[in-house]
């Protein structure tokens, strides 16, 4: 029972770690992981170099609906969804992955990434809670994050319908319609 504790601890602190480098907040990592505030404060510091941010985390939804959020945030709601649904990843580790693949696609556009992991991270429980939800655009077929009751006939993504002030060349426009 004791190594299997150690094991256990071992990969709450790994988890943590990863957290910390991709730039979680440290109530991302109190959720995710059982480790001590305590501990989980001098973890921060040992790998960012730094005390964490103090304040609240972003709790609007508003945020993921605004147009170009709303395409990076689709973006990683789609990889994070289809990880979920082809491996046997827990939750924070699926988070996690799909984060890591949604800032690697980012750069491949030469786009800078909108999206935090901790923005990430309260997308998916945003979803799991029902305060936003995944809509099929109609023109486009592609997913993307949209109020919780969408009307799914007349729904248009943002990328079919951009705003009047968005203009042209969106880099990243192209990488939900591959
Ligand atoms: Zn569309």
């Amino acid at each position: 029972m004791a190594s299997k504790s150690v094991l256990n601890d071992s990969k709450q602190v790994e988890r943590a770690v990863a957290l910390i480098q991709l730039g979680a907040r440290l109530q991302v990592l109190e959720s995710e992981t059982d480790l001590s505030y305590e501990r989980l404060l001098r973890l921060y510091k040992e790998v960012a170099g730094r005390s964490p941010s103090k304040g609240q985390l972003p709790f609007s939804t508003e945020w993921f609906l605004t147009w170009q959020p709303n395409i990076h945030a689709s973006l990683f709601q789609n990889t994070y969804e289809y990880l979920t649904k082809v491996s046997a990843m827990e939750d924070i580790d699926a988070v996690m992955a799909a984060y890591r693949l949604y800032t690697e696609q980012i750069a491949a556009c030469g786009v800078e990434p909108l999206l935090s992991i901790t923005r990430a991270w309260r997308l998916v429980k945003f979803i799991d809670n029902n305060m936003l939800s995944m809509t099929k655009c109609s023109k486009c077929g592609g997913h993307f994050v949209s109020e919780a009751y969408e009307n799914t006939r007349h729904f248009e993504c943002g990328l079919c319908t951009p705003p009047a002030r968005a203009g042209k060349g969106s880099a990243i426009g192209g990488i939900l319609l591959h």
